[in-house]
């Protein structure tokens, strides 16, 4: 295929539910990446960490823009490795490898699109035509909200749900959830990357009665994996960490360290080549594999890990926003029934884009930073 234009587009899509978050305006930082080929029209995601949305774009429009413009594409594959090439001094890692990430994708619905095919049939075939998710819930600092969440989780269909809570609110919340609902529904605690080992094992003894599916990014750093080994050695509760990996030797090492669920994200390990060897790598040490998304209502990355796992029925559950995506950008999703969605049946992602809805989500300029942890305040701060 023959690449005739990359161009990048930035969102704010607010999140908004019926039940009030506290994220709803930090959430709103979206960039895509169009690929226009002579023939069709590719999408892909970046994940922004941090707020920084014109770092990435930096990467994208300064360099890979430049190499990959008015080339002929044979083999996508080849050209994320160039880019890997051309960026690896930068550090193939965050920015950089989330930068490739997006662009891998938007070559990938592109070629498949020329192909007439979804993505899952270029990479095997699906296997499943419904795949299991779970509903990713933003932080509520009200217990009533989180309540109406639950609630809402629940009529929408989805049997397993993750909590992002306030830590010092977590093990109420979670007490709160289980007096209302019992076992109605599985629960997974994230707590982006907060403890040290011995605050850590604290929490999971007290965590455990309430039989979490797993809990997520218990430890600061998150990528200490002596630390992460010391404390799985010492739990029977399932530990999931992945989301701030972004190399198949990082998996290794996370693998290595004991831990039961790995979440690599599409948008993140540096394309769909090297999610695969992470799903093949997961499957040979028998570890559980749930892809990572943004909490955000963005379903570009959600789709395209949906091919992946219809081809790939190693992969557990897939992370799924818990309110509705923008049904002005994105068609063709399906609703969860019993915690499982349809695979789109489109081409390339499945799902359609709408650019004319873009306009309705006009790029705000702000400082946004997702604080995760209400134990420290910043010096200073009241
Ligand atoms: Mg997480």
């Amino acid at each position: 295929m023959k690449v005739e234009k990359l161009t990048t587009k930035q969102l704010s899509i607010p999140y908004i539910d019926e039940s009030k978050s506290d994220w709803t305006d930090q959430l709103g930082v979206q960039l895509y990446i169009k690929c226009d080929t002579d023939k069709v029209t590719g999408w892909g995601e970046t994940l922004v960490g941090g707020g920084v949305v014109n770092s990435y774009r930096s990467v994208i429009e300064n360099l890979i823009m430049k190499l990959i413009s008015g080339e002929t594409v044979q083999d996508v594959n080849v050209v994320t490795e160039k880019l890997e090439k051309s960026l690896f001094t930068a550090g193939l890692c965050g920015i950089a490898n989330s930068a490739i990430s997006g662009v891998d994708m938007a070559l990938w619905d592109a070629h498949a699109k020329e192909n007439a095919k979804p993505i899952s049939d270029m990479i095997g075939g699906a296997k499943r035509g419904r795949i299991p998710v779970h509903a990713t819930l933003p932080r509520y600092s009200s217990i009533d909200q989180l309540l109406i969440a639950v609630r809402n989780s629940i009529n929408r269909g989805f049997t397993l749900i993750k909590l992002h809570q306030p830590p010092g609110m977590t093990i109420d919340s979670v007490r709160e959830i289980r007096k209302k609902f019992g076992k109605e529904v599985g629960l997974a605690i994230d707590l982006n990357a907060l403890y040290d080992v011995a605050r850590g094992r604290e929490f999971l003894r007290n965590i455990r009665r309430y039989e979490p599916e797993w809990v997520e990014e218990p430890l600061w750093p998150p990528n200490d994996y002596d630390s992460l080994g010391l404390l799985t050695k010492n739990t029977d509760v399932p530990i999931a960490v992945g989301e701030n990996e972004y190399s198949v030797y990082g998996f290794k090492r996370i693998i290595e360290a004991g831990t039961s669920v790995i979440q690599p994200d599409i948008s993140r390990v540096g394309g769909l080549r090297h999610f695969l060897e992470i799903i093949e790598l997961a499957k040979s040490f028998k570890v559980n594999i749930a892809p990572h998304l943004g909490i955000h209502r963005s379903a570009i990355s959600f789709a395209v890990t949906l091919q992946v796992a219809a081809a790939r029925p190693e992969i557990t559950t897939v992370e799924h926003c818990l309110a509705t995506y923008p049904s002005d950008i994105f068609t063709g999703l399906g609703k969860a029934v019993n915690g499982e969605v349809d695979l789109p049946r489109g081409d390339g992602l499945g799902i359609q884009i709408n650019e004319n809805g873009f306009k309705g989500y006009k790029y705000h300029d702000r400082f946004r930073l997702l604080e995760f942890s209400d134990l420290q305040k910043p010096r200073g701060a009241a």
